[in-house]
C-alpha cells in the first residue's frame, strides 16, 4: 500500500512534532517540511503508515520534525536503509529526505542503484547548491564559478545534473520544485508518493546563511513551470523530450517525466504475500519455504 484508496484529509498539525527547530530563520527547508506535512495530511495517511528516512546535513534534521516513524541515517546512506525498510514492510509509505551534498555527492552511487531498481520510495532532495551544515563549502550542484569557503576563486568543477542522472539511471517519476512555492511543492510530493516506483523530487531550498547567489528571488526569476502549457509545450510521458529539457540550460519546476513500470517489490516472488514485517514467524502455517527458496533461484 504505497498510497491507499481515497481517504478523508487530515490536519497538518497531525504531522507536526514539538521538537524545536534547528534551522536558521528563513531556511528553505521550512517550506519543504510544511509541504511534506500538508501532502501527508491531504493524502489521509495515518502516522504509523509512514516512515521518513534522512541522511546527514541541515536537511537531515527533518526526520525530527515529522510525526511518523523515522530513521536519521548516515551521510549519503539514506537510500539503502529506506530500501531495506520498504522490503521489510511494503505496506509503509517510505519517504527519503536529504540534501544535494548528501544525495548527489557521497550518496551518488546509492542513488543511481535505488533509481534503477525502481523501488517504491519518494526521494525529496533539498538542493541548496552548498554544504550548509559544515558552513558553506562547494557542493556537487554548485554552479561553475561559485565562490565558497573552499572555492575562493570560484568553482572549476562542472556541477552534477541530478535530473539527467536520474533519467539516465532509468527513473520513472521526475519532478522539480521550489520551497518558496508551498502549494506547487505539496502537489508534487503528493504525486510522487502516489507514484508506484522510485520518485525523485529535486527541490530548490535556499540556504539563506551561506548561499547568497541561489536565493528565493533568484529562483523566482529563473524558474519555468514546465506543466503550465504557456511558455513551452511539454509531454511528461516522452522520455526523449524530458531528457532534452533537463539539459537545455533552463531551470524547470513541475513534473518532468513519468512512466508506468512495475516497481521492485511487485517483481520479487517472495514478497507477494503479506508484508514480511506482518508475518507471524512463530506461526509456521504462514510460511511457504519452498516458494521463498524458489524466489532466490
Ligand atoms: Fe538552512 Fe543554510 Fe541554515 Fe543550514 S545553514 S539551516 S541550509 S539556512
Ligand atoms: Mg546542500
Amino acid at each position: 500500500m504505497a498510497v491507499p484508496e481515497a481517504r478523508a484529509k487530515r490536519d497538518m498539525k497531525d504531522w507536526q512534532t514539538t521538537a524545536p527547530s534547528w534551522w536558521c530563520p528563513g531556511c528553505g527547508d521550512f517550506g519543504v517540511l510544511a509541504a511534506m506535512q500538508r501532502a501527508l495530511a491531504d493524502l489521509g495517511l495515518n502516522n504509523e503508515e509512514v516512515c521518513v528516512v534522512s541522511g546527514i546535513g541541515c536537511s537531515g534534521k527533518i526526520t525530527g520534525y515529522i510525526n511518523s516513524y523515522s530513521y536519521h541515517s548516515l551521510h549519503g546512506r539514506a537510500t539503502p536503509p529506506a530500501q531495506a525498510i520498504k522490503l521489510a514492510n511494503k505496506d509503509l509509505t517510505v519517504i527519503v529526505a536529504g540534501g544535494d551534498g548528501d544525495g548527489y555527492g557521497i550518496g551518488a552511487g546509492h542513488f543511481i542503484h535505488a533509481v534503477r531498481r525502481n523501488i517504491d520510495l519518494t526521494y525529496i532532495v533539498m538542493d541548496n547548491n552548498i554544504y550548509g551544515l559544515t558552513k558553506g563549502q562547494v557542493s556537487p550542484t554548485s554552479s561553475l564559478g561559485f565562490v565558497t569557503s573552499t572555492t575562493p576563486e570560484g568553482s572549476i568543477e562542472t556541477p552534477v545534473n541530478p535530473l539527467a542522472l536520474y533519467l539516465a539511471a532509468g527513473g520513472t517519476f521526475l519532478a522539480q520544485g521550489f520551497s518558496g512555492d508551498m502549494k506547487g511543492l505539496k502537489s508534487l510530493i503528493e504525486e510522487g508518493v502516489k507514484h508506484k516506483g522510485f520518485s525523485l523530487i529535486n527541490v530548490f531550498s535556499p540556504c539563506v546563511t551561506f548561499n547568497k547567489k541561489n536565493t528565493y528571488a533568484w529562483y523566482r526569476d529563473v524558474l519555468v513551470d514546465i506543466n503550465s502549457g504557456e511558455e513551452i509545450k511539454h509531454d511528461p510521458s516522452n522520455k526523449a523530450m524530458a531528457m532534452q529539457r533537463v539539459i537545455d540550460g533552463r531551470v524547470y519546476s513541475g513534473i518532468i517525466y513519468q512512466e508506468k513500470r512495475p516497481d521492485y517489490t511487485s517483481r520479487v516472488k517472495g514478497l507477494q504475500g503479506p508484508a514480511l514485517a506482518n508475518i507471524d514467524i512463530t506461526d509456521k502455517s504462514q510460511w511457504d519455504y519452498a516458494s521463498a527458496m524458489e524466489s532466490f533461484r
